[in-house]
């Protein structure tokens, strides 16, 4: 995934609309970045960006936010936008262990995990975006009511994230191993990498999790 030195890609994400810059100067307005005060959903490690460009053409009462650490592999996604000139979308490069400084408590309304890196290693496991670690960040900015929903192939990293859930003290609201044979496959929008394992034949593992709504 990672296109090492694309060409001209830091310059190209400087001036492109789509971008913000200074994310954490938005913190608490990013109604008044879109203009309106729909929900706002974001996807972290975007990747190429196919997932959230489709979602943001699919739901234009939602606002959109891709996340992507990497120059090389945003621009991509800045490319797509070009294309497409969707006002409910906007991009952020930045790396999500961040987050905080960027959204206000509650300010999310979901949050797409799609094929995140499984750092295998133990010592690691705190940089996986699905670790308690993350989920406690998670916790500040969603809505009580928001949602984390996190495909991936890679079933070690799917076993973790479960364990996780509970440990980080949220609700598995549902899961499966194989998304694509299961009953929550209607409306799927696959990412690039869902495509690729998924014409390999590699079945497709989906949890939701979400905090417990209070007075329920
Ligand atoms: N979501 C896309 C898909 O499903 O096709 C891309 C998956 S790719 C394996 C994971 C992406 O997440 C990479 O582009 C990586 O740079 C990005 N990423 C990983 N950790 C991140 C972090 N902490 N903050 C932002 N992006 C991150």
């Amino acid at each position: 995934m990672r296109l090492r030195n694309v060409k001209g890609s830091r310059e190209k994400i400087s001036a492109s609309a789509f971008v913000i810059h200074e994310p954490e100067q938005q913190k608490g307005n990013w109604s008044e970045v879109f203009g309106n005060d729909n929900p706002i959903h974001i996807e972290i490690g975007m990747g190429k960006g196919q997932f959230i460009t489709t979602l943001a053409q699919q739901n234009p009462e939602i606002n959109y936010i891709g996340i992507e650490k990497f120059s090389s592999v945003i621009i991509r996604a800045i490319e797509k936008q070009d294309e497409l000139q969707l006002p409910n979308l906007k991009l952020i490069r930045m790396d999500a262990e961040a987050i905080e400084e960027v959204f206000e408590k509650g300010e999310v309304a979901r949050i797409y995990l799609n094929f995140s890196d499984p750092w295998p290693k133990d010592r690691h496991a705190k940089r996986r975006l699905t670790s308690r670690q993350f989920f406690a960040r998670y916790n500040t900015i969603l809505k009580e009511d928001g949602q984390v929903i996190f495909k991936t192939d890679n079933r070690e990293l799917f076993d973790f994230s479960l364990e996780e859930v509970v440990e980080a003290g949220w609700n598995l609201e549902n899961h499966t191993f194989d998304l694509h044979n299961s009953e929550y496959v209607e409306g799927n929008v696959m990412t690039e990498y869902e495509a690729k394992f998924s014409a390999e034949g590699k079945p497709i593992n989906r949890l939701v999790a979400s905090r417990e709504v209070k007075g329920e």
